[in-house]
């Protein structure tokens, strides 16, 4: 199955993703120039986003892990792969932030070490990324040995960057690592931290990856970019503000959030639109399943299902429940003179006719076969049914076709049967009783209504 996510992109899309793409760059053009005006210090700004990092990339790891499950495509499982892989980055460089959880930062960590995890999860992302576009065109098939390399895929791709960012954690918080950017102390200075640049150039380096392989032709390619803008974003102001609680600072927090965000955002979206499709084709599956091709009205599947049931509620409740079977008299010569199509637009125009004189809640009209009809009437005693028959029957001549035989219109004849108490015992037998009665009224002479009591011996 393909995933909308991997389909082409509508023109409506590449505008949103363009427009998107131009406030990022708009954002770090205002942000830059002021990117070392220190602000006042909002202590919980720093976790609160980590937080936020967290959570989005874990959801967006899962959800494209889920898509490579349906469509089978390893690109999205290393997608999948980068966002665990910043889960992970980001959860260890919170524990280990100093002043987060404990004065000195968790997990045994050193000064430097939340520094370099920032390092390892923004270089590590645009990395992954990286890959996937690698495996943009790779897909497996349904057979066991590819269900094999589907696991296999899957420890590769996700399993393998969550263990190196653990592995990157614990190397972190026992490494004796020099500060990864100048201190603080230096924020006067104009000079740029050769790690910050690095990273800096890994986004950039994922970006022309992603343009040149994926040329933005699918909704991934779009938004894939932007979230990469936004780690550019993230990266560059983080280079450029030195220190924390800064313009740059605060803004590049704001861009990390952006990443996952913008996936877990394209993500739902694509859940939506399924939604939605499923629903409507739900709708049209129980339309198709429950109604006749030709005219509209219900099948004869409907009907024997419902009919049954009508008839049990009818009898639980002690109310009577009646039947008039329709046939159209004479169609074959109708057929014969005027040729099939014309036979079926003289079956829709009787059924439109037909379905006009049931009306009542619970009531309907079905095709029973052919050129027969029913007209299932809850609640209605035989007279009532009697007299809905002839508004029917009158209902057909009123429409006009012409008939090739004597009468010159098209006609129907109609037998009626209704259950009350205990008879008849079952559906068939009032269906038997309808029947019985519309032969009655075609032995008579057609274009007329009939009907069999069904007395009550209760
Ligand atoms: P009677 O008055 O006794 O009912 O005669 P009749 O000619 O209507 O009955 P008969 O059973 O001899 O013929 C029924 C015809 O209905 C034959 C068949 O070709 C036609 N028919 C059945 N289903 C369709 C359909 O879906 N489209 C068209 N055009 N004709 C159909
Ligand atoms: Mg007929
Ligand atoms: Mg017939």
């Amino acid at each position: 199955m393909e995933s909308l996510l991997i389909g082409p992109a509508t023109r409506k899309q590449a505008a949103c993703a363009g427009t998107s793409a131009l406030l990022v760059l708009l954002a770090l053009a205002i942000a830059a120039p002021q990117a070392r005006q220190p602000l006042s210090p909002v202590g919980p700004f720093m976790p609160m986003c980590a937080l936020t990092v967290f959570t989005t990339s874990g959801i967006a790891a899962f959800l494209l892990g889920a898509r490579f499950a349906v469509t089978q495509r390893p690109m999205l499982c290393a997608l999948g792969g980068a966002y665990a892989f910043t889960a992970i980055t980001v959860a260890l460089q919170l524990l280990m932030f100093p002043g987060v959880f404990s004065h000195t930062g968790l997990l045994g960590a050193r000064p430097n070490s939340a520094a370099w995890m920032w390092v390892f999860w923004h270089g590590g992302f645009p990395l992954l990324v990286a890959v996937a576009m690698l495996l943009r065109d790779q897909s497996i098939d349904g057979s066991p040995a590819g269900r094999f390399r589907f696991h296999e895929w899957t420890l590769t791709l996700i399993g393998m960057p969550a263990v190196l960012a653990a592995v990157l954690g614990v190397f972190a918080a026992n490494a004796n690592l020099s500060a990864p950017f100048y201190p603080m102390t230096d924020i006067d200075s104009a000079r740029i931290s050769p790690t910050a640049l690095v990273v800096c150039l890994l986004d950039a380096f994922a970006i022309v990856l992603v343009l040149v392989k994926g040329r933005l032709r699918s909704v991934l390619d779009l938004w894939i970019t932007i979230a990469l803008l936004a780690s550019f974003v993230d990266a560059s102001l983080n280079m450029l503000s030195v220190g924390r609680f800064t313009v740059g600072w605060y803004v590049a927090r704001i861009f990390s959030m952006l990443a996952p965000g913008v996936l877990v955002g394209v993500l739902i979206w694509e859940v939506t639109v399924l939604y939605r499709q499923l629903a409507e084709a739900h709708a049209s599956l129980l339309q198709t399943s429950t109604h006749d091709a030709l005219t509209g009205v219900y099948n004869r599947h409907y009907f024997d299902e419902q009919f049954r049931r009508d008839f049990d509620r009818a009898r639980l409740h002690r109310r009577p429940l009646s039947l008039v079977m329709v046939d159209i008299d004479n169609f074959k010569a109708y057929n014969d003179a005027f040729g099939h199509p014309r036979g079926d637009a003289c079956l829709r125009a009787v059924a439109e006719a037909l379905a006009q004189t049931a009306r009542r809640a619970g009531e309907y009209v079905a095709r029973y076969g052919g050129e027969e009809f029913v007209i299932v009437l809850p609640g209605s005693e035989l007279d009532d049914a009697t007299t809905r028959a002839e508004q029917a029957r009158n209902a057909v001549i009123a429409i006009g076709l012409t008939a090739p035989g004597p009468g010159g219109r098209v006609t129907v004849s109609a037998g009626c049967a209704c259950s009350e108490g205990s008879e008849p015992s079952n559906a068939s037998e009032l269906l038997d009783g309808a029947d019985a009665a519309l032969y009655a009224a075609k032995r008579a002479g057609r274009n007329r209504v009939e009907r069999v009591a069904v007395i009550d011996r209760g």
